[in-house]
Parts: structure tokens; sequence; C-alpha cells
């Protein structure tokens, strides 16, 4: 057994995931790429030019939904035909309800969401976030199958490369889902991607209210960015979409710059945060720490300090009065 075969809901992850693989052929073997669901003739095609030598195309009616069992399904048959020993899946959503069924299926150890992806000599070593995310472990399957679930972000994006690798027509079986969907709704906030935002407001508790929301909002949009926020905001209060939330169990975020608002600043949200360049914490606890991350620290109450930076930044973009530097509270 040998090879890779790579799958992701999401194109741009199966793109970095398959250049990865192809990066590491010589240890690893052939990379493969499967890609299912809706156009999945047109969206193999630019998937060509990422290193995978054969992609696999199945847009059965049975997995346009892009269901975790009958994808589970494609996938299984297509490591047994092909005798493959590593598959390596996006860990969107999707992909991590994905990756431990295809597990059972083929009775493989599994990574569920790795954040780091490495060789030691002839084994993938990854790194997983462990107790609460206050430690990463290393982790290796040693079955001689290994599904890994990716986390997004966690090998370098792929640029195109030459365009190669064989399309090939999935003709195998494919069993429709025991689930069906019934009904598709718009979710709120699902148009804003912050992970690839470069300047990203962040709020926390310190926001007393959700009538208080502009607040944040309106220096966001003076610094042309996205309000971002922590778990509590949106898990707990439900005042922000969760695609907005930052931490171990939302996004990773690289901006350039990034505006702590009200933030104390624990691990589960600073892992989300460790690729920012510059870090702005506004807070009043001197202690916060949030401080030990940030490059540039105002201790103070966030509902005076927020208006007059989006004042100033107003005032530089000729929006607005520009604040006076000797006023006392700047
Ligand atoms: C398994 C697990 C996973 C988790 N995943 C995540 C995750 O992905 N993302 C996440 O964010 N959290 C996550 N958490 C929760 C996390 O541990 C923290 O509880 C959370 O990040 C705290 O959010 P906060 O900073 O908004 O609130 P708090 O910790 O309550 O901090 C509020 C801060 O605001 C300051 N403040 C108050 N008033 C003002 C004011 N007027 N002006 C300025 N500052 C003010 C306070 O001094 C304080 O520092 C997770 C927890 C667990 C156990």
């Amino acid at each position: 057994m040998s090879g890779v075969l790579v799958y992701s809901d999401r194109d741009d992850l199966a793109h970095d995931l398959s250049a990865w693989a192809a990066a590491q052929r010589e240890v690893l073997g052939e990379p493969t790429a499967a890609v299912l669901g809706a156009r999945a003739a047109e969206r193999a095609e630019a998937c060509r030019a990422y290193g995978a030598v054969r992609i696999h195309v199945c847009d059965a009616p049975a997995v346009t939904d892009l269901l975790d069992d009958a994808v589970a399904g494609v996938l299984a048959e297509l490591v047994t035909r092909e005798q493959i020993s590593v598959v390596l899946i996006g860990a969107t959503r999707r992909g991590r309800s994905l990756a431990p069924r295809l597990a059972q299926m083929l009775e493989a150890g599994c990574v569920s969401e790795a954040v780091e992806l490495g060789l030691e000599g002839r084994r993938i070593v990854t790194g997983r976030y462990s107790l609460g995310g206050n430690t990463i472990s290393r982790e290796w399957v040693r079955t001689p199958i290994q599904i890994i679930a990716v986390a997004p972000g966690t090998v370098e994006r792929a640029v195109p490369g030459a365009v190669g690798g064989d399309l090939i027509t999935f003709e195998g079986q494919v069993n429709a889902s025991r689930a069906a969907v019934i009904e598709r709704r718009d979710k709120p906030g699902l148009e804003t991607n912050i992970a690839d935002s470069e300047r990203l407001v962040c709020v926390g508790r310190g926001l007393a209210s959700e009538e208080d929301l502009p607040l944040v909002q309106d220096l966001a949009e003076a610094l042309g960015g996205e309000v971002a926020c922590t778990r509590p905001l949106s898990y707990e209060y439900g005042w922000l979409p969760e695609e907005r939330m930052i931490g171990i169990s939302g996004q990773k975020c690289s901006p350039k710059l990034l505006v702590s608002i009200g933030v104390s600043g624990q691990v589960q949200h600073t892992v989300g945060i460790q690729g920012a360049k510059t870090i702005v914490a506004i807070n009043t606890e001197k202690g916060a720490p949030i401080f030990k991350q940030a490059d540039y620290g105002i201790v103070g109450d966030m509902y005076e300090v927020v208006p007059l930076l989006t004042a100033r930044l107003r005032g530089r973009r000729g929006g607005g009065a520009a604040m006076k530097a000797s006023q006392p509270q700047e």
C-alpha cells in the first residue's frame, strides 16, 4: 500500500493538500485526488495544476449534497481499489465529520483536526490541540491506512503549477445517503470570511450589550476591516454569527492588523490569532493576558477609547472631524 488520496469539500484546501502530498511523493507515493459533487468535472480540471497524478471525478446525484456517508462510501472504494495508505481531508465542518466516518469504514486510525503536518523519516506526524488548546500533542497513526483531517492554513497555500494529472470518472457503486436534505436556508454572516481579512476588530465580553455593537462595527468600517468576536459573543449570547468567532473552536486568522477590544486573552481564543502581524489590545485590566500577546496596549475603557480611535481614523480619511491630540481621554 502506498500513495495519498486528497479530498475536501473546499477546493482551495484540496489544492493545498494536493500540493503538499506532491511535495512528499518520494516518501508517501503517488498523490491522487477526488473531486465530488456539483460541477465536479469543471472543479477537477482546476485541480490538475496542483500535483495530483490522478483525479477521480464523481458527480453522481447521490453525492450532490456531499452528505458524509455517501462521500465516505466513494472515498472508501477508491482507497481500497487504489491501495491508498494515506487519506488527507480538509478539516472543514464537513471534513471533520467525514474523516472519522471514513476511518470507521476502513478500520483505520484517524487524526481529526491536525494543525501541524510533517514527515519524520517515513512517518507522518501531526500536531493537534489538546487540553482545551493549552498544548499541542504530537500524534501519528499506526494502522496501515491513515486518515488525517487537516485544518485550513496548516500547510502552505498552493500555487498552481504545470497542468497534469489524468481525470478519471468514478464508475463504482455510489450509495445514497441515509440522510436527506429537505430544506436549505442562507445563514447570516456566511458572506464574510474573517480568516482572509487583513484588518480585524475583535470584540469580547467587554462589550456590555448587543445594542453597543455599532461601536465596534464603526471602528471596523473606519479601518476597512471586519468585526470578529470571542466565543461568548457568538455561542453564548448569539450577538454575532459563529463564522466571526476566533479561536480553537472558531477561525484561525492572520490579519495584518488585529484590534482586540474587551478580550481577556484566554488561550482558547489566542490560538486563533497566532498569525496576526500587529495586535492592538484595549482592556480596562492592566493584567489582562491579551497584553502579553499585544504589540500595542491601551489600558482603558473601550466605551471611551474606541469612539476616539474611530473619529481619528475617519478624520484622517476626511470623513469627519479629526480628534485633537490634546484631548485628555486620548
Ligand atoms: C473547549 C473550549 C473551547 C473554547 N473555544 C474558544 C474559542 O474558540 N474562542 C474563544 O474566544 N473562546 C473559546 N473558549 C472560551 C475561552 O476560554 C474564554 O472563556 C473566552 O475566550 C473569553 O472571552 P472574552 O475574552 O470575551 O471574555 P472575558 O474572559 O470575560 O474577558 C472580558 C475582558 O473584557 C475586559 N473588559 C470589561 N469591560 C471592559 C471595557 N469597558 N473596556 C475594555 N475592556 C473591558 C475585562 O477586563 C476582560 O479582560 C473556549 C473554552 C473551552 C473550554
